[in-house]
């Protein structure tokens, strides 16, 4: 029986991306036909990269998983996955906390849109990892160079570097 063309939207705020997103990039891939990675224009707080730039950040390292897309979005997840007629939402669990508010924002997506969330557990090496983690360290001078990819580590330092010039 043929499959069904399955479409999945990955979104989240992705400043930066990290290894751990990769890791459920990489196995959501082998799941559907097609997926985006969609980075929340929404305000966040302490940005480091501007949507424009993470979306631009995250191309480069896409740029040869086939089926693997990057675009920015405002408003609802769920509007913005109706619009890209995408099946499902791909999200991605860590550690059992995850799973509370997870569970909430899957329930609420499903209740207002039909929309069914999937869930995909991260390798054990990246359940620590965090965005807001790799900003602190960052800032802080830590080595980050098993958690984020290096292209990914380059701009953080670029970033700093100019950050400490211009203050
Ligand atoms: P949001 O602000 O929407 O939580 P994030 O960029 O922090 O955006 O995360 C996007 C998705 O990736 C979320 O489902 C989050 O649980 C998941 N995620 C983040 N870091 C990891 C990681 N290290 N391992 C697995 N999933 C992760």
């Amino acid at each position: 029986m043929a499959r069904k063309f399955v479409r999945a939207v990955f979104p989240g705020s992705f400043d930066p991306i990290t290894n751990g997103h990769l890791d459920v990039i990489n196995r959501g891939i082998k799941l559907f036909d097609e997926l985006i990675i969609a980075v929340g224009r929404s305000p966040v707080k302490n940005q480091l990269f501007t949507p424009q730039e993470r979306v631009e950040m995250i191309a480069e390292i896409v740029a040869d998983m086939p089926g693997v897309s990057v675009e920015s979005f405002d408003g609802l997840t769920v509007e913005y996955a109706a619009k890209k007629e995408a099946h499902v939402i791909l999200r991605g669990l860590r550690s059992l906390t995850d799973v509370q508010y997870e569970f909430q924002l899957a329930m609420t997506n499903r209740a207002v849109a039909g929309i069914e969330t999937i869930f995909v557990m991260t390798s054990e090496q990246y359940g620590f990892t965090s965005s807001t983690l790799i900003r602190e360290v960052a800032t802080l001078g830590g080595d980050l160079s098993n958690l984020i990819p290096e292209s990914i580590r380059k701009r953080i330092q670029q970033r700093l570097n100019k950050g400490g010039r211009d203050t």
